[in-house]
């Protein structure tokens, strides 16, 4: 009877006996905490009518939990070296199909089109590679795909941007990227303890899931989120500052920001992390009706 994969005894056995050396370049801390492993799992609730993504399965130890209650699991894996391995530790499961692609290059729509039965819940579950979780889910959430659930773990201290509130140092253009697509919470936080090897932040699970619909939408999205990010360009600055940074000085363009500032009721000396979501949403609009 072999052990599960991400028992920390099995762990350091595969990890000896195929000389692996984590990739600290790639992200490789690999979760060997059997009971966190299964609450990724339940925290996704995860159930054999799901097809589940994943991203950066290393030796596969989130992979045999999710393939043991899942319909079908797909895992992105960049490292070719993890493939022989991932081939031994997963032999005993036949809906599991690992793609060695980068996820960032990945055409996820395509995937999902082609390995996964329509009419089932898509989930996408990860221990992510913390390098870059924000590209990851920026690409996730501005992609075509809508998934059911998403819950992944990341560092601590960017899940505590994701859900931050405004008015908080934590609070930034990812928090409103995140909240404006996705219902956003901390599911439970993990120690560095549950690593092979540890590493040297703490880190927490972040559940996202469709969120209600707002009362205002952007008349776009992606003029959304550059005009968030352009608020946020100083964050110790005022938003009046940060406006005619992204419109311009000149006097006619300063008084057409004034004329916006007045129409939607903010105060131009507030800091951009005074601003809700739907602040920066009807900001957006009243700038696009002007013309700006
Ligand atoms: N899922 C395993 C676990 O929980 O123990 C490993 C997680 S480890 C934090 C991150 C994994 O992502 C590594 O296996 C790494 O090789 C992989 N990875 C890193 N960059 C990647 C990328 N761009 N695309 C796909 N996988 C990547």
């Amino acid at each position: 009877n072999v052990p599960e994969i991400g028992s920390p005894a099995r762990t350091k056995a595969i990890l000896n006996r195929y000389r692996l050396v984590a990739k600290k370049s790639l992200g490789q801390n690999f979760l060997s905490d059997l009971n966190i492993l299964r609450n990724i799992v339940t925290a996704a609730d995860v159930t054999a009518d799901d097809n589940v993504i994943e991203i950066g399965p290393g030796i596969g130890a989130l992979t045999e939990q999710l393939a043991r209650k899942a319909r079908k699991v797909v895992a992105f894996e960049i490292d070719a070296n993890l493939l022989p391995v991932l081939d031994d530790t997963l032999m005993d499961y036949d809906n599991v199909k690992i793609i060695n692609q980068d996820i960032l290059k990945a055409n996820l729509p395509e995937v999902i089109r082609d390995e996964f039965e329509p009419g089932h819940p898509v989930k996408l579950v990860a221990n992510l590679p913390y390098y870059i979780t924000t590209p990851i889910l920026m690409g996730v959430l501005q992609s075509n795909v809508s998934f059911d659930q998403i819950v992944v773990m990341m560092q601590a201290e960017v899940a505590d941007r994701l859900v931050a509130v405004p008015g908080t140092k934590a609070y930034g253009s990812l928090s409103l990227v995140m909240q404006y697509r996705a219902h956003v919470e901390v599911a439970f936080d993990v120690p560095r303890s549950a690593f092979i090897p540890q590493p040297n932040v703490d880190s927490a699970i972040i559940r996202l899931t469709p969120r209600e619909p707002l009362p205002v939408m952007p008349y776009d999205d992606k003029a959304l989120f550059g005009f968030v990010k352009g608020c946020f360009a100083h964050r110790r600055k005022s938003l009046w500052n940060n406006l005619q940074g992204i419109f311009g000085k000149q006097p006619e363009v300063r008084e057409r920001i004034q004329t916006v500032l007045q129409r939607v009721d903010i105060s131009q000396q507030l800091r951009p992390e005074r601003l809700t979501l739907i602040n920066f949403i009807e900001l957006v609009n009243a700038f696009h009706d002007e013309g700006l």
